[in-house]
């Protein structure tokens, strides 16, 4: 903490991962003695960087760029650009050394990293919104690459952020190659991208119930959130047989008793993607739905819906201890991390103690950078794969993470805990390959 001052969403997710693998570290001499905590969360590098661009009324506005490139012990740096009036360095930071675990656990080769800027798009003109891309990624340019450093996209940053930044880069650089993923399909984008972090978390949600031969089938479930992740998580709800019920944004939720059905959940879509709108407009079209303001109280009342399942789709520590009692007094009986770390550490022993299904962001929400590194192997050998076959992968993948979470709890003891079977499984896969690569 010292070392890292004013950043408490890393020391929050370093803490996370310096707990877990406590009894791999007492298990196995070397990692203590190569440092290998104490280099993982040292970021390789650190990019900042400033962002100048004219707005529509002919201003000119000053924002901060960020890439944190935290480790490339397993492949090229690998995570997404998020643009938030929030942004700098400490929350980049945990998102980056999260991502670290996250890539590791997906099996394919990629590293950690994370970036974006302060830069806020809520009320940008379309025009905005490009001049502020083209100008980000005008310098990030020259610090990426397809084998060096591959951004994808989070909060803020969709298939139109990242079109306007492949179209920079391209321009500049005269190479056509998949130095961003994420991108449309017909310029070298993957099917199945935009739906795979939801969809994911979904079928993840589904192995942790067909292990207690249940299923998702006929569960009620809260989603937070109406983004990317949140819409594709509410859409795979529906193809299982579940019952979505909430939706919210940084303004409020929405709860609608009956459902979210199909066509509701296309409202969603053109609402957030296309009209960029506030989700109490699903209120005003559905009466059926009931809007709330969020009221930045003490626990937010969308997590004290009676369901069987959540999962939080937003932003980082939306759930915090009196959440985590409701929604265990509720009788919720799995939790699925759709954001990252979207709960706090007392959330997460909460739901722990009391025997809720829980699953950590890192290992419910890597179907997104699995995807992303479909997307690279597709781009390296210049060929496109139909849907099934990517969905098929993505399917296969978070089976494996799911399964390799659990050994890895097991092995150390720590039976059906996901969080720390995930961290260990990370941890090691990554910690390894430092070591064999020496002190570098
Ligand atoms: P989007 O920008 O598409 O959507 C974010 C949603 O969360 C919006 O509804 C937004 O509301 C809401 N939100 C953002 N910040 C806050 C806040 N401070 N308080 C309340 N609501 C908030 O982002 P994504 O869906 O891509 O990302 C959501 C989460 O999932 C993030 O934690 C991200 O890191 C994680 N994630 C995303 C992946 C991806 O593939 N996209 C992959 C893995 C993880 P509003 O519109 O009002 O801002």
């Amino acid at each position: 903490k010292e070392r890292n001052p004013g950043e408490p969403e890393f020391h929050q997710a370093a803490e996370e991962i310096i707990e877990s693998v406590k009894p791999v570290l007492d298990k196995n001499p070397e990692y203590r003695k190569h440092k290998i905590l104490e280099r993982m969360l040292e970021p390789e590098r650190i990019v900042s960087f400033r962002v100048t661009w004219m707005d529509d009324k002919g201003e000119i506005q000053v924002n901060r760029g960020y890439r944190v490139q935290m480790n490339s012990a397993i492949g090229p740096y690998k995570g997404g650009l998020r643009f938030h009036p929030s942004v700098y360095p400490g929350i980049l930071k945990f998102l980056a050394f999260e991502q670290v675990f996250k890539n590791a656990l997906t099996g394919l080769p990629m590293g950690g990293g994370k970036g974006g800027s302060d830069f806020d798009p809520k009320g940008k003109s379309e025009n905005e919104v490009m001049r502020f891309c083209q100008n980000f990624f005008a310098e990030l340019t020259k610090h990426v690459g397809h084998r060096t450093d591959v951004p994808a996209g989070d909060i803020g940053v969709g298939g139109r952020e990242i079109g306007y930044m492949f179209g920079m880069h391209k321009k500049l650089s005269n190479d056509f190659t998949g130095v961003l993923t994420g991108k449309g399909v017909g310029w070298g984008g993957s099917l199945m991208r935009t739906e795979a972090t939801g969809y994911g978390l979904v079928y993840f949600a589904e192995n942790m119930l067909n292990r207690l031969s249940d299923s998702i089938k006929g569960k009620v479930c809260l989603i937070s959130g109406s983004g990317n992740v949140a819409q594709y998580a509410i859409e795979k709800i529906l193809h299982m047989g579940g019952k979505p019920v909430t939706a919210s944004d940084s303004s409020g939720f929405i709860y609608d008793e009956e459902g979210i059905t199909h066509e509701k959940l296309e409202f969603i879509k053109d609402l957030k993607n296309n009209k960029r709108g506030r989700i109490h407009e699903y209120a005003d079209k559905y009466k059926t739905a009931k809007y709330t303001k969020d009221t930045n109280g003490a626990s937010n009342p969308l997590w004290d819906i009676k369901a069987d399942c959540a999962f939080p789709c937003a932003t980082q520590n939306e759930v915090n201890a009196k959440d985590a009692q409701n929604m265990v007094k509720n009788g919720v009986q799995l939790i699925g991390e759709g954001a990252n770390m979207p709960l706090t550490i007392e959330a997460i022993n909460i739901v722990i103690d009391n025997g809720v299904l829980y699953s950590p962001g890192k290992a419910s929400n890597a179907g997104g950078v699995a995807t992303s590194g479909i997307e690279m192997m597709q781009n390296y050998l210049g060929s496109y794969w139909p849907a099934e076959e990517v969905d098929h992968r993505l399917q296969k993948i978070m089976k494996e993470i799911h399964d390799t979470s659990l050994i890895a709890a097991r092995h150390y003891g720590f039976e059906g805990n996901y969080m720390v079977g995930a961290n260990i499984a990370g941890f090691t896969k990554v910690a390894d390959a430092m070591i064999a690569q020496g002190i570098v």
